[in-house]
């Protein structure tokens, strides 16, 4: 079905370009799965961007086709024809300009400001390809570059320098190459990213931000000298993974040491092998030898133990709650 609408009432300009006064919509048609408008700038000239003159002499025209937001599960395209002028000022260099549609489209831009804006959500929440998925899904029409493009348009987010400073180091790619992120902790935000994990760079952006009043960063040596220098008058804290990873091994460090204080387990006892397996689960480097050596022999007897019992070795992990690596 072709359906052609000769049109000049203002019901589909409000409808379709809601907001958009400086268009006239002349023809809708819809065929295929698009809705198709025809618009020209509504005007009687246009502004020179160099010098600011106003002119109405057209120079010559041309089109432009722009994609919009889909309307009701139907494509949706402009076509619109532009008008260029020439210039008439003596004092600009400027010979013709193209009238701008600056609500409706940056210029040549091939999809509308809000298509470009939902473009750039979707990119935001799911980056590449999860986001051309959804985007094909919605009828956006985008693939994973032009969302991936859209996102990397967009002007980098101000920050203010945060109060409580996190200083935390990860991995590039997950490869052997280092990098610190600096996060705000009161509002959870990545702040900055510092090339490598030592302590320049930490105490340059320290000096370069003064106000941070605490910093919160692993027990590594780097990170305590940076944020010396940089900012000596703060408070510098453990961060809350570090202090549960050190109390956790301060309690396993505690409970070996005391485990002949133990009783053995009842004979009537739900998971007997997974007690004793947890106890004898080798983690603390600053076990004794001697004692080590001894809980991985048990570890070792017990999984075997637990071979022979016709259990698989994915099963004894996952009744042990170790890594596989560790039961193979
Ligand atoms: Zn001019």
């Amino acid at each position: 079905m072709v359906l052609v609408m000769q049109t000049d009432a203002p019901f589909w300009d409000s409808l379709v370009f809601d907001g958009i006064d400086d268009v006239d919509v002349e023809v809708v048609t819809a065929a295929f799965g698009t809705v198709e408008v025809v618009a020209r700038g509504r005007g009687a000239g246009a502004a020179c961007p160099d010098c600011g003159g106003f002119s109405d002499r057209v120079h010559d025209r041309y089109q432009r086709r722009l994609k919009d937001l889909p309307l009701a599960d139907q494509g949706f395209v402009i076509r619109l024809t532009v008008r260029r002028f020439i210039c008439g000022s003596a004092d600009c260099s400027r010979r013709t300009f193209a009238e701008s549609f600056s609500r409706l489209a940056a210029p040549y831009a091939r999809f509308t400001t809000r298509l470009n804006h939902a473009l750039e959500q979707v990119g935001l929440a799911l980056a590449g390809r999860a986001g051309a998925r959804l985007a094909a899904y919605l009828g956006f029409g985008a693939g994973r570059m032009t969302l991936l493009r859209r996102v990397m348009a967009l002007p980098d987010p101000r920050f203010s320098t945060p109060r409580v400073l996190g200083v935390d180091d990860f991995a590039i790619r997950r490869g052997p190459t280092y990098s610190t992120v600096l996060t705000s902790v009161e509002d959870h935000r990545v702040v900055d990213v510092l090339p490598r994990r030592e302590a320049g760079p930490l105490a340059a952006w320290l000096t370069r931000h003064p106000g941070v009043e605490i910093i919160c960063r692993d027990r590594a040596g780097a990170y305590a000298e940076g944020a010396r220098r940089g900012a000596p008058d703060a408070l510098q804290v453990a961060d809350r993974f570090h202090l549960w990873q050190g109390l956790g091994r301060a309690v396993e460090t505690c409970v070996a040491a005391h485990r002949d204080c133990l009783h053995g387990p009842s004979p009537g006892g739900a998971l007997p092998e997974a007690m004793s397996a947890e106890s004898s689960r080798p983690q603390d480097d600053s076990e004794p030898l001697g004692r080590r050596a001894e809980r991985k022999k048990a570890a070792h007897a017990l999984v075997h133990q637990m071979l022979t019992q016709g259990h698989s070795r994915r099963a004894i992990a996952r009744h042990l709650g170790w890594g596989l690596n560790t039961v193979l």
